[in-house]
């Protein structure tokens, strides 16, 4: 198997918006440095709008239009949508080989996508009578299942997915790394001090999901988030950090090190 990778990281959102909510900071950030990202929506976005007689396709365009300015506003490479229907996405060998197939394309060493574990968030309403919680989209939680499956065992298996190898020639591939977001159980801060408001520039792109007037708003209130995760950061890792976004990091695969000689080969006289 070959286990070189291609693209330094894969982000896999539900929706156009998902992935820059989740990780437009740390994309702009690692764009920066020169790293090659590409972006995946999973639905055509046809639920998120407030005009029921819209119609579906012109809602999918417009959309997907919104999210390629904002993924070119952050530096990201390529993007793919996948367009399975909004707000009725679910883990089946449908959906797990669309996935399948995109990582073996593109050979991410990183896949950032939904945490699916994550489906209640709400305070105590003893302790914060006010206080309001939310439920996780369903679509988030299908995302992150679908992705996590595709990873493990399917994207990495020869025998998996068969025709993608034979018929389409896509080598099997492990993914070296996860990082979910929208995360209860956060243990990976990314200092994204340098490109926060770059972050906000690009979910001003998404006009079709924010009022204008908001926009000005947008940047302070991702500040003010970020600034609360850097917090957390600081607290749970003695770090100090002003604005962070943050991740659940598992590690799934470390390639050998092509540097250190394999001492099972022997050299050549
Ligand atoms: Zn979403």
């Amino acid at each position: 198997m070959l286990t070189t990778h291609d693209y330094e990281a894969m982000v896999i959102g539900a929706h156009p918006d998902d992935n820059d909510f989740g990780t437009g900071a740390t994309t702009a950030l690692w764009a920066r440095q020169g790293k090659k990202i590409v972006w995946v929506v999973m639905t055509d976005g046809t639920e998120g709008g407030e005009v029921p007689t819209q119609d579906d396709k012109e809602l999918m365009l417009l959309r997907e239009r919104e999210q390629t300015n904002a993924s070119k506003v952050l530096g990201v490479e390529k993007v793919e949508f996948l367009r399975f229907p909004d707000g009725h996405l679910t883990n089946t060998e449908e959906t797990r080989k669309a996935v399948v197939r995109l990582i073996r394309q593109y050979r991410p060493r990183v896949v950032f996508t939904h945490d699916p574990t994550q489906h209640i968030m709400a305070p105590d309403p003893d302790e914060n009578p006010t206080g309001t919680g939310y439920l996780n989209h369903p679509d988030h939680r299908a995302t992150g299942n679908i992705v996590l499956d595709a990873i493990f065992p399917f994207a990495g298996n020869p025998r998996s997915f068969r025709d993608l190898l034979l018929e389409e020639g896509l080598q099997p591939y492990r993914v070296n790394e996860v990082y979910l977001y929208g995360t209860g159980q956060a243990n990976t801060y990314i200092d994204v001090t340098e490109t926060i408001e770059i972050k906000g520039k690009g979910l001003q792109e998404h006009l079709s999901q924010f009022n204008p007037d908001d926009n000005q708003k947008m940047i302070e209130r991702l500040k003010e988030r970020a600034a609360w995760v850097a917090k957390e950061g600081n607290k749970a890792k003695g770090l100090d950090l002003q604005y962070a976004e943050a991740f659940r990091r598992i590690k799934l695969h470390v390639p050998p090190d092509p540097t250190i000689a394999d001492p099972t080969v022997e050299e050549e006289a």
